[in-house]
């Protein structure tokens, strides 16, 4: 592969061989360990005191899994691989988020109408130690140098997107740095660093896991020493993965690119015909998803369409909370970015969301039995 290479066009293959470098024995899948400890070297020579290992990377040699452990090194390899950047692990999407915080540390987080836990960790920075927290609205008039732009897209639940070049010329030109949520639009379907974004995270709970069953986030820098500063943060906070976790990553990380492009198209075809009858469906008031938008930063920031995940506004509360009941195929649960199609009745998990709302997440599962599943509980 030359170096002029698009990720988009490998990451198929780069899914599957970013850690070949890496490999510690000889079987194509490497083993999950569970080891928290690992020897020292045994030649004496060898052996640095930790005052002269000071310049080296922050994950360079193991010897304690809370500092790094070579299973979570192979997620992170992969993740920077296919995201062109360097990768930062840690237990969950919102400690990932909590670790942006911390390493940024500012006095002020202009953030969209983002995912509540987000909000959450914002309410808990507040309580503890007075940051504040506004609108992206507030940008021209607040930010200072320092602050944080944190802008989800598309964003929990609708599926719509915001224009990142906006946010980062806005926010740069403040001294502020910007980050996005990307969630909701993995590799192949969206690259924030392109639009000049400074810092990158995933719920990797969600597609990079692909399969509801992991627990997982991570923070994603262009900057090596960023990324070296956010381990050595990680090593304090304790937020690390555990081996089970980072093992399921790396193997579903092999098949990212196949089930978001079947995810995503199968997504963007049943917005397109809900949209399109809404008239025929006498349940469906709304659709909302990028791929309905128009403006012209959209086609930019998503040049395949849009994700797997959109909303539909039904026509009543009542209607909310029967409909899940009436598919065969969604299973009703919150959570998304699984290989089975779920729908949640939004307001059950999420105050502030609209009583009308249902989110759906689009798995893989045939796209025409998904349609008349969802055709016949909205007839
Ligand atoms: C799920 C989610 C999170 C939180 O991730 P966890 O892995 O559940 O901690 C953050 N942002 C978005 C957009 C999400 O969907």
């Amino acid at each position: 592969m030359s170096p002029t290479d698009s990720i988009e066009a490998h990451l198929a293959s780069i899914a599957i061989h970013g850690d070949d470098e890496l490999a510690r024995v000889p079987d194509v899948v490497q083993p999950i360990g569970v080891s928290t400890t690992f020897l020292y070297d045994k030649n004496p020579q060898n052996l640095k005191t930790a005052k002269e290992r000071a310049n080296q990377p922050a994950d360079s040699g193991q010897y304690y899994s809370r500092i790094s452990q070579p299973v979570v090194r192979n997620a992170e390899k992969v993740i920077g691989d296919i995201t062109g950047g360097h990768a930062v692990l840690f237990n969950s999407g919102l400690s990932a988020f909590l670790a942006a915080m911390l390493y940024f540390n500012p006095k002020r987080v202009f953030a969209n109408d983002c995912y509540f836990g987000c909000h959450g960790v914002l309410k808990l920075l507040k309580r503890n130690y007075g940051v504040e927290t506004y609108g992206l609205d507030k940008i021209e008039e607040l930010a200072e140098k320092g602050d944080v732009i944190h802008v989800e897209s598309p964003i929990n639940p609708t599926g719509v997107a915001f224009d990142f070049e906006k946010y980062v010329l806005l926010g740069h030109s403040k001294g502020a740095y910007v980050m996005v949520d990307s969630t909701f639009a993995p590799p192949p379907l969206q690259d924030p660093f392109k639009f000049g974004v400074d810092l990158v995270m995933h719920s990797a709970t969600k597609y990079f896991g692909g399969h509801s069953d992991l627990l997982a986030g991570v923070i994603i820098t262009k900057d090596e020493s960023v990324k070296k500063d956010i381990l050595q943060d990680r090593g304090y906070t304790g937020a690390i993965p555990g081996s089970l976790e980072a093992w399921l990553l790396t193997r579903s990380l092999r098949t990212l690119n196949m089930r978001v492009r079947t995810q995503a198209a199968s997504a963007n075809a049943i917005v397109k015909y809900l949209s399109e009858n809404i008239d025929k469906l006498p349940k469906l008031a709304k659709v909302y998803h990028s791929s309905l938008q128009t403006e012209e930063f959209v086609k930019k920031q998503l040049p395949l369409g849009g994700g797997p995940v959109f909303s539909i506004e039904v026509v009543d509360k009542e209607t909310a909370r029967q409909l899940p009941s009436r598919l065969k195929l969604f299973a009703h649960a919150t959570s998304l970015g699984g290989v089975e199609s779920l729908i949640e009745w939004r307001a059950i998990s999420d105050e502030r969301c609209s009583e009308t709302l249902l989110r759906v997440s689009i798995g893989v599962e045939d796209q025409e039995d998904l349609l008349q599943d969802l055709v016949q509980a909205l007839s």
